[in-house]
């Protein structure tokens, strides 16, 4: 016997729609699904067309959340889109992974690459690191342990940009405070700078030569004052 799968009413003589929906239930949720089903094939393709890691992560989100929407009314019995919602979000988690791995090694081998300062730099990873965040927050991650060593990677790269960050930010704040002449406020700012080079001497590959020309440039100074 034919059963309405959102109202519940069935009958020998009713007549369902394609979605498996009685004409009174029909005419308030086709219109829906038509809508939902349209937005899921345009996501698709804005996914697909996208190389902004930004966009695609957006339309990723929105595309999800729409096969979601339709996967609700699945579950109840209702037909909705071929391939089916529940298959698409299959889908779309095998290739979950293959879409992270391609932004990671996108953003951080090409783009953070090309950037020019250490700040910029951060900040990018930084935004990395938040998308990440959300994506595990907003998502059924497959494959957590890659997910991890990405993070874990993004991370070290923080950390070692943070470094080299603050060392450049003391390099470049001694050298406006010597050229304003206060030398004695630049000569402090040089020790601090001095001190990461020791401290995070494995960060610096040219730390030696870096220490020697810090060394110098404060040995210079302490001659200007007269020491
Ligand atoms: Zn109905």
């Amino acid at each position: 016997m034919a059963q309405c799968k959102s109202c519940g009413k069935k009958g020998l003589f009713l007549s369902l729609s394609k979605y498996n929906l009685c004409s009174e239930c029909n005419q308030k949720i086709a219109p829906k699904i038509k809508e939902i089903g349209a937005q899921v094939i345009k996501g698709k393709e804005a996914i697909e067309r996208t190389e902004n890691f930004e966009d695609k992560f957006f339309h990723t989100k929105e595309f999800v959340r729409n096969l979601e929407l339709l996967h609700k009314l699945e579950i109840q019995g209702i037909k909705t889109i071929t391939p089916s919602a529940k298959d698409l979000i299959n889908l779309y988690q095998d290739f979950e992974m293959e879409y992270i791995e391609e932004t990671y090694y996108n953003l951080c081998q090409k783009e953070i690459r090309n950037y020019n300062t250490y700040k910029e730099k951060l900040k990018s990873l930084r935004e990395l690191k938040k998308h990440f965040e959300d994506y595990k927050a907003g998502n059924k991650v497959t494959k957590k342990k890659e997910l991890k060593e990405w993070q874990e990677l993004i991370d070290l790269e923080i950390d070692f940009d943070t470094i080299h960050c603050s060392y450049n930010q003391f390099v470049d704040e001694a050298k406006k405070l010597e050229k304003d002449g206060d030398v004695i406020k630049a000569k402090n700012i040089l020790e601090n700078a001095f001190e990461i080079l020791v401290k995070e001497e494995s960060t610096f590959e040219d730390g030696a030569d870096l220490r020697v020309e810090i060394n110098e440039w404060i040995k210079k100074i302490e001659n200007k004052l007269g020491k």
